[in-house]
């Protein structure tokens, strides 16, 4: 048999309802899979809880990260710009559970600088999805490269994952840390060496 998996994302669109009540069926059947009695007292709410959580866990999915950065200023300001600790909460595809932490942004803009505050947004967009820490840090630095026209990119992503500290391998406390070099972060060592300096600065 040949495989006919779609191994394509799903289309963006900004339309798109989450289908709650269809959570709701699953997740009574995940509580009857377990072995507990979905009409208990405790659990009877559960179902619809978790439709209500997974749909804002998940709202990444129907929006477009590329808006935020759409309303730039042109600025003859061409050195580095840095936010750090940009807090975020996703979710690991690979296992449902979620992982949590720190993005650092930095870029130098050619003449389009955006709002402090819309890199928080842009990681926020991203970070709703099931995602993958490697994934999610590419996307941000894309998102930059492409949408301001950045001389540079780097984006540095730090985070604690339920999935190794829950279950599994059981390690609490430790952090994945995961880096996107773009432009010339990417093919200048000082520039590089700059931006980490300064974005992972305790
Ligand atoms: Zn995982």
């Amino acid at each position: 048999m040949t495989s006919e998996r779609d191994d394509s994302f799903p289309k963006l669109d900004e339309s798109f309802q989450v289908d709650k009540p269809r959570i709701e069926r699953a997740m009574r059947e995940i509580l009857i899979a377990i072995g507990e009695n979905p009409d208990r007292e405790g659990l009877v709410e559960t179902p619809a809880r978790v439709a209500r959580m997974y749909a804002e866990l998940f709202k990444g999915l129907s929006q477009d990260p590329a808006k935020h950065l759409q309303k730039f200023f042109t600025e003859k300001y061409d050195s580095m710009v840095i936010v750090r600790d940009i807090e975020f909460h996703s979710m690991c595809e690979h296992h449902f559970l979620p992982f949590i932490g720190k993005a650092h942004i930095g870029y130098i803009p050619q003449g389009r600088v955006v709002g402090l505050s819309k890199l928080a947004r842009v990681v926020e967009t991203v970070a709703r999805r099931p995602q993958l820490q490697e994934r999610m840090t590419e996307t941000i630095a894309d998102l930059l490269k492409d949408e301001l026209n950045a001389l540079g990119v780097g984006v540095v992503v730090e985070a604690t994952h339920s999935c190794m500290t829950l279950r599994g391998v059981k390690k609490p406390g430790s952090y994945c840390v995961t880096s996107a070099m773009k432009g010339t972060f990417r093919s200048n060592a000082k520039t590089r060496a700059e931006f980490l300096k300064l974005a992972l600065k305790k």
